[in-house]
């Protein structure tokens, strides 16, 4: 079972930077070590359990990259064209015969190379001559034209690394391998809850001081991305006691509890009191905004993270926190998200010290240079916020303004998920 140490005090202070808290989790998140075995079908989104060592090299045998004639390096034309009679031919999928020397042979595209021949003209680059023989053009180097097996991977090569999260072309590196199944991880199992008397699940009944439970759904699929098993718990009262019992009740048999709402110091926030009443909990307040409140402990040896409430700051500190905690408890590899260099179209104020995320679209300019827009709303209960835009600019601690035209980072919402 996964645990995050009970002495989780060394996650407190003040105010935390995105930077610590990435550190904080990664060096406490205990991966869990279940491996399981699923068909290549079936392995694109998860995490490989072990090293891939390649059983066989790629390609399997020396072969010819294109269609053409294959000639030994000791026959190509030097200065001058010259002439080969033709004897043979090999295509894809069947033997090569020997080459007689002297002699060119006609070969096509992923045929075996014939013993004797090392170089392959292409057929656009030769003419026949009246006599069948084949014309070949001088300059060639020699070994032109071929793929030696093992020069795409060696046999024996790591090809892919354990933790390592496997992507539709890494399931070809292993189908090419003539492998049919992968040790993977098994997914990590996470408990969903909504607090709050204010909402609704979507089918029930609102009343009219009530709205309908968004955040519960993106957080499911959010985690459904990252390859995780998800159990929907539904909403919780805003109740210390019922709070409680909900998240004992599910600790042993998840790897992960999750909530959004109530972590503020609010007195209708309750989700820290419950928590320590039948756990260990910090509440850390994040250097980054939207987001802010967000608690992390544990119940049970079973990790536990609460987002906030607001729909916007649920969504960016899930990026920062949620994210890098179901990786280590995985032990995928984190692959450090990269914002890719855009223009800001855009002026923007903000307070030196925490890292904001700006939801903002993307937009080729006339001088073919990518811009980023701010969407030009800003509350962090604006659903239409993250519906609209492409992703988030990264500003960092240091920053204190924007000018339009600066080169900004941005974050597409494909690459944070
Ligand atoms: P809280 O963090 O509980 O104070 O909630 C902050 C704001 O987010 C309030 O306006 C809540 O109504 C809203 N909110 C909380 N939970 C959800 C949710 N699951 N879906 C949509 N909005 C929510
Ligand atoms: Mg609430």
């Amino acid at each position: 079972m996964a645990q995050l140490s009970d002495d989780c005090f060394a996650f407190g202070g003040p105010m935390m930077s995105v930077a610590e808290a990435v550190c904080l989790i990664a060096a406490r998140v205990r991966q869990v070590g279940d491996v399981e075995t699923v068909a290549l079908e079936a392995a694109d989104g998860r995490i490989l359990a072990r090293d891939l060592a390649a059983p066989l090299p790629l390609p399997p045998f020396t072969n010819s990259a294109v269609d053409g004639y294959a000639v030994s390096g000791s026959d190509l034309p030097r200065e001058q064209e010259c002439v080969l009679p033709v004897a043979g031919r090999v295509q894809a999928g069947r033997l090569a015969q020997a080459a007689t020397p002297g002699h060119a042979v006609r070969i096509f595209t992923g045929a075996p190379m014939p013993e004797g021949t090392d170089t392959v003209f292409m057929q656009e680059d030769v003419r026949i001559d009246d006599a069948g023989r084949v014309v070949l053009p001088a300059g060639l180097r020699p070994g032109a034209n071929v793929r030696p097996a093992g020069e795409d991977i060696p046999q024996a090569h790591v090809a892919l690394k354990a933790g390592h999260r496997l992507r539709p072309q890494d399931v070809a590196l292993a189908a090419a391998f003539g492998l049919t199944r992968l040790d993977v991880i098994r997914p990590i199992r996470v408990a969903v809850f909504s607090t709050g008397d204010e909402l609704a699940s979507p089918g029930d009944a609102r009343a009219a001081p009530q709205l309908f439970d968004s955040n519960r759904f993106m957080l499911m699929a959010m985690l459904k991305r990252l390859g995780c098993a998800v159990s929907d718990l539904g909403i919780l009262r805003d109740e210390r006691t019922a709070l409680a019992n909900g998240l004992r009740q599910v600790a042993s048999s998840h790897d992960l509890m999750l909530t959004t709402g109530g972590v503020s110091t609010g007195e209708e926030d309750h989700v820290k009191a419950s928590v320590e009443s039948v756990g260990t909990l910090v509440l850390w307040r994040m250097a980054i905004k939207p987001g802010r409140p967000v608690a992390m402990g544990v119940i049970g040896g079973t990790p536990f993270i609460g987002l906030p409430g607001n729909p916007v700051a649920s969504f960016v500190t899930f990026v920062h926190v949620v994210r890098p905690t179901v990786l280590a408890l995985s032990g995928a590899h984190a692959s450090p998200v990269v914002p890719m260099p855009v223009r800001a179209g855009f002026t923007y104020k903000k307070k030196s010290g925490r890292r904001e995320y700006v939801r903002a679209f993307l937009r080729m300019r006339e001088d073919g240079a990518l811009e980023a827009i701010k969407f030009p709303r800003e509350g962090a209960g604006l659903l239409s916020s993250l519906v609209e835009t492409d992703g988030l600019v990264e500003l960092g601690e240091s920053v204190t303004r924007v000018e339009p035209g600066e080169t900004v980072g941005f974050l597409g919402y494909a690459s944070l998920l």
